[in-house]
This record gives structure tokens, C-alpha cells and sequence, in this order.
């Protein structure tokens, strides 16, 4: 390897090093430093070999092995066919090396001119035959030794052949380990940070993988429930009506004459099932919304029309308790381009709640207005009871009411499903609902559908 040196670079190691040592700090894996170590030293006719210590959960601890070598390949093979094993099996332990004991307790470097025994000791207690094989082989003059520092301690040496040891080269060296140590130890802490940085990302799937599983259980149990509430109310619903039929063909006095404690009853027994058949097509409609969210059924429509069906449908509550209902749509506003039924499910279900939380002698304003981004918005203010800020959030979420623990329930309160069923809707059409409201003072709900401005005429 002494062929190798390149005596115009020799001549100044110093400077060279320092060169060298800069392009160190571009790497940031380890073994790739070494590399650079190695083949950096030899550029400067220095063969050398990087000893790494073994890594504990304490940091670095002696035995030494060699991590990385700057033989020929041809040197390499014929050294551990001389030794009769590859060089990184070979355990360098300082107990039976005085050269790296002295390292180790220095933590400075070392140099000895008595290369023949340093090669027994470097090459892990290698007999004196082989020992003389390889100093020959490998032309060892002197040997140079210099820690690479690892926080307080040791975790490499870094061994360097000199042929001819110059006084400036033991400096030159050692500040070149020093840069190596620095590199090295930069490395390692890009990673520990990659190793973080894993362990933190397959955390974080693993935990991902967990929610969307539990989700899924969660979606598919909702799923089931939502069958079952489709099919009890289903259930419920034939007899029921069956129930109310008869009641009322009672009443009409068709099937006889009825007496007054009779129709008393019968009246009773109609208003009961009518509150029973409301309840349950509530449920129905929640489930079917559901069960069928993807089918909605799309179409153009004037919105007044919309508006007119609804408070025509909810007169005669209104009338019974006197509760007025003024209605506008605003000049210019576009036709709804939405499932119609639905979206009258969404009107009713609020007019429904307005009339339901006024005072007898109350007002019910309705308006609408083309709204941005080819939308119409459709308001439905009340100066009834208001909500308190606190349930403003959670009105929306199914089955929620307003103080519902403990409270009695008036003889018109629902199953907390239409504000549900309503957001459901409207989200649905990629429209969006909001409500505002100022306790004893009224409250306003406030929803978007989509416009059918700039879209084709149905075929
Ligand atoms: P419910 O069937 O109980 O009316 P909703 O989902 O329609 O269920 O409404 C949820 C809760 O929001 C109601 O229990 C009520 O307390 C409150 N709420 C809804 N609309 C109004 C309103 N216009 N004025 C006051 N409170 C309202």
C-alpha cells in the first residue's frame, strides 16, 4: 500500500486533512462516513481502518471490530486468507492490546514505530508467523492510532499506516479525527431522529389502522340499528293505522250511532294514534334517510312553491294556536335544484320546531334568497323560547333535546330526530344548515341547497 502514496499531496497532510475533513460534514449516515475516513486518508497515501466499538443501550463499549478498511480488495483477501477469517468477525478486545488500552485511557492518539507487534495486536492476537506475513503484506512501518470521541467517551479508533512518520502527521491526523468524531456523531443523531421519526409514523398507522377498524364497527352497528328502527317502525306502523282507520270510521258514525262518553273516548283513542303514527314516520323517515343517502333524486323547482306546501300543511296547527306565518322569497332568487321531497322534509321539520317552541300568538317569518356560489338560502325565524348557547352545538346530533334529562315532555315534543334528519338533508345536497338564537328572544335556522342557475333543463 506504500506504492499508493502520492508524494505531492504528502507534502502538506495538514492542510489536506483539514480539506478532507470538511467534506466529511456533508454526510450524515455513518457507514458512509467511514468510507470517506478511509478512502480520504489513503488519497493522502495514509492506508487506514475505522475499529468501531459495539454498540449497548449504554452508549459504546470496547470490544472493537473493524468497520471499515482501506485495503485493495486484493490486500483485504489476502489478509483474511492469511488470518483464515473476514476481517469484521475479528473482535479487537483492549484487555489484550496494550496499544489500544493506551487509546482508551489517553483519549489521545498513539503512534509506535514497532508496526510487527502492533500488527499482532491489531489483527486480534494474530501468531508471530502471520503477524509477519501481513506487516509485510501490508508494508507497515508505523502505526498511528487516534480515539473517535463519542460524548465523554470512545466509540471508534481510527488506525492509520504512515510510511515514513513526518512530525506535522500525528497533528495532522488527530485533527482530522476530531472531524470525524464530529461527523460521526452528527450522524448519529440524524439516526436516532430517523429512527424517531419511524417509530413515531408507524405508531401513528398503527393507531390510524385501530380508529378506521373501530370506526367501521362503529358505522356498520349504526347501520344495523338503522335497519331495525326502519323495520319496528314499519312494524308498528300497520296496526296502527289500521287502529286510526277504525277510530275514525267510529267517529263518522257510520257503523252506528255513537254516545257522547263514546265519541269522548274515540276521539282520545284517534289523537293518541295520530301522536303514535307521527312518532313513528319521524323514525321512519330518519332511517330511510339513512338507509338511502346516495339516492337522492335531484330536479328543479320554484322555491316559493316549496315554501307554500309547507306552511299549507302546518295551518292547521297554526291557526289552533294562533301562531302567524308571513312568507318571502326574495326577487331574482333561482329555482332549487334539489330532491324536492326532501328538501320540503327539511322545511317542515323546521317550520314544525318553530311552531313547537312558540308561545301561543307567536310569529314565524320564512325567507329566501339566492345566496353565492349559485345557492339558495331559506330562513326560518321564530321569537319563541330561543336555545341556550351551551346546546347550541349539539342541537344537530341525533336523539339530542334540549334538557332532556329529567324534563317533563310537553304533549308536542318530538324524538329529537328532526334537526338530525334536517342536517342530514341538507348535507347531503352539499348545502349546509346554522342556527342563531338569543334565549326568550327567538331563534333563527338558516339552510343552503344548491341553485339550479346554470344547470341543463332535465331532458
Ligand atoms: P325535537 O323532536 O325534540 O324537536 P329536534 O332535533 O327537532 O328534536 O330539535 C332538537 C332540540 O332543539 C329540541 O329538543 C329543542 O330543544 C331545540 N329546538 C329546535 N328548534 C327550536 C326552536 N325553533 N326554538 C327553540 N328550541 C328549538
Amino acid at each position: 500500500m506504500a506504492r499508493r502514496v502520492e508524494p505531492r499531496r504528502r507534502r502538506e497532510p495538514l492542510a489536506a486533512l483539514a480539506l478532507a475533513g470538511a467534506r466529511l460534514m456533508v454526510e450524515t449516515d455513518q457507514a458512509a462516513i467511514h468510507g470517506v475516513i478511509c478512502r480520504e486518508l489513503l488519497r493522502l497515501g495514509f492506508p487506514a481502518a475505522v475499529l468501531e466499538a459495539e454498540h449497548g443501550p449504554a452508549g459504546p463499549r470496547p470490544p472493537f471490530h473493524y468497520a471499515y478498511t482501506a485495503f485493495a480488495p486484493s490486500v483485504q483477501r489476502a489478509t483474511e486468507r492469511v488470518l483464515g477469517r473476514p476481517l469484521e468477525r475479528l473482535r479487537l478486545d483492549p484487555e489484550r492490546s496494550p496499544l489500544l488500552r493506551r487509546v482508551l485511557a489517553g483519549g489521545r492518539l498513539v503512534h509506535t514505530g514497532r508496526a510487527l507487534a502492533a500488527a499482532r495486536e491489531l489483527f486480534g492476537g494474530a501468531s508471530d508467523h502471520q503477524a509477519r506475513v501481513l506487516y509485510r503484506l501490508l508494508g507497515l512501518r508505523h502505526v498511528v492510532l487516534t480515539p473517535l470521541r463519542w460524548d465523554q467517551g470512545v466509540s471508534g479508533i481510527l488506525v492509520v499506516a504512515v510510511a515514513r512518520l513526518r512530525r506535522s502527521d500525528p497533528d495532522a491526523i488527530d485533527a482530522f479525527a476530531l472531524q470525524a468524531s464530529i461527523a460521526l456523531e452528527k450522524a448519529r443523531l440524524f439516526d436516532q431522529l430517523r429512527h424517531q421519526r419511524a417509530m413515531l409514523e408507524s405508531e401513528v398507522d398503527r393507531r390510524t389502522r385501530e380508529l378506521t377498524l373501530a370506526m367501521r364497527e362503529l358505522q356498520e352497528a349504526d347501520r344495523r340499528k338503522d335497519n331495525f328502527l326502519a323495520n319496528v317502525s314499519h312494524e308498528l306502523r300497520t296496526p296502527l293505522v289500521t287502529v286510526l282507520g277504525y277510530a275514525d270510521l267510529l267517529l263518522s258514525e257510520k257503523l252506528g250511532e255513537v254516545s257522547p262518553r263514546q265519541r269522548e273516548c274515540l276521539r282520545t283513542v284517534a289523537s293518541s294514534a295520530r301522536r303514535l303514527r307521527s312518532f313513528i314516520e319521524e323514525l321512519l323517515e330518519h332511517s330511510r334517510h339513512e338507509l338511502t343517502k346516495e339516492g337522492l333524486a335531484h330536479g328543479p323547482f320554484p322555491v316559493a312553491d316549496l315554501l307554500q306546501q309547507a306552511a299549507r300543511s302546518l295551518a292547521p296547527r297554526l291557526h289552533e294556536r294562533a301562531v302567524s306565518l308571513r312568507w318571502r322569497v326574495a326577487p331574482r332568487t333561482p329555482q332549487a335544484w334539489a330532491d324536492r321531497d326532501r328538501a320540503l322534509q327539511v322545511l317542515t321539520n323546521l317550520l314544525g320546531n318553530a311552531e313547537r317552541y312558540c308561545a301561543e300568538g307567536g310569529h314565524i317569518r320564512v325567507a329566501a334568497a339566492p345566496e353565492r356560489g349559485a345557492r339558495v338560502a331559506i330562513a326560518v325565524t321564530d321569537d319563541g323560547a330561543g336555545i341556550a348557547p351551551e346546546h347550541l352545538e349539539r342541537i344537530f346530533d341525533r336523539l339530542y333535546q334540549v334538557g332532556d334529562a329529567g324534563q317533563p315532555r310537553g304533549p308536542g315534543s318530538g324524538l329529537g330526530l328532526g334537526l338530525a334528519i334536517a342536517k342530514n338533508i341538507v348535507e347531503a345536497h352539499g348545502g349546509a344548515i346554522a342556527v342563531r338564537s338569543r334565549p326568550g328572544h327567538g331563534t333563527r335556522f338558516r339552510f343552503t341547497l344548491p341553485s339550479a342557475e346554470g344547470r341543463a333543463p332535465p331532458a
